[in-house]
């Protein structure tokens, strides 16, 4: 397919776990796929090998979500190994542990930097460069329903992602462009597992009515579906891929 007509993707955080399934996925239903990360170069590049193993198009292009200059570049980049951008997915994040105490301020900075404003970096670029059709998608958190201790900062920075998301969707009024959050419960990558026992993952599991966490190809999934024509009237939407996790 050539540049004109192939649909392009952005997926921020692809080297690994979701973002490198969501990637893959949207590769597979026919996209071409920047995979951006922070600093795993050989997993990026690993990313974009599998997908052109499959018959498909991608480039990796590094940078931090959080430095409006890295996004900025990404977008251009994007533009000019592909000539369009169809749908931007942001899910790259990250999940320190701190209880709500001033001597985590550090942890407090840190994650609202990578995931709220990355966002909104992410977000605005989007709304800058999509066309007609275009698709925006951000990965929130089916944990903002439990507000287990230790999860202040991550919770907070998510409830603003979702929050971006609406009023997003409503800045978009007139360009036929759809904003939403994807929102899953707990999911089989390092995210998730860092610094969990055994008996603490499976506890998790057990939440879930399906009695399982998730893996990265089940959040695909449902971006794809946002992504695809088949999810063309869902707007200003957090779906909440969970299993039951509520
Ligand atoms: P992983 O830790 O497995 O992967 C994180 C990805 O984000 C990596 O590709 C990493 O790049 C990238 N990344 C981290 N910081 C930055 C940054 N500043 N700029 C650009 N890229 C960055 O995480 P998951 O796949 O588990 O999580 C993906 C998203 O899903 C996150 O937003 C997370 O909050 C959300 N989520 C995850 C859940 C889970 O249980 N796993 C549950 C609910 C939500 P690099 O490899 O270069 O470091």
């Amino acid at each position: 397919m050539d540049n004109a007509t192939q649909r392009t993707a952005i997926v921020t955080g692809a080297s690994r776990g979701i973002g490198r399934a969501i990637a893959l996925r949207l590769a597979a239903d026919g996209l071409a796929v920047t995979v951006n990360y922070a600093g795993n170069t050989a997993k990026a590049e690993e990313t974009v090998a599998a997908i052109e193993a499959n018959g498909g198009k991608a480039v990796a292009v590094q940078g931090d979500v959080a430095n409006p200059q890295d996004v900025e570049r990404l977008f251009q980049a994007t533009q000019e190994a592909f000539g369009r951008i169809d749908v931007v997915v942001h899910n790259a994040g990250i999940m320190p542990m701190a209880t709500i105490g001033s001597d985590n301020l550090e942890a407090f900075d840190k994650v609202i930097a990578t995931n709220l404003r990355g966002a909104y970096l992410v977000l605005a670029q989007a709304a800058r460069h999509l066309g007609e059709g275009g698709r925006i998608i951000a990965l929130s958190s089916s944990v903002l329903a439990k507000s287990f201790p230790a999860y202040g900062p991550y919770i907070a920075s998510k409830a603003g992602v979702e929050g971006l998301v609406h009023v997003l969707a409503n800045e978009m009024r007139g360009r036929q462009i759809t904003v939403n959050a994807v929102a899953p419960g707990p999911v089989a990558t390092e995210l998730f597992f860092h610094g969990k026992t055994d008996e603490r993952v499976a506890e998790i599991a057990a939440m879930s009515p399906l009695e399982r966490i998730g893996q990265p190809e089940e959040i695909a999934s449902a971006v794809a579906f946002l992504a695809g024509p088949d999810g063309a009237w869902v707007n200003s939407q957090v779906i909440r891929v969970n299993g039951g996790f509520a």
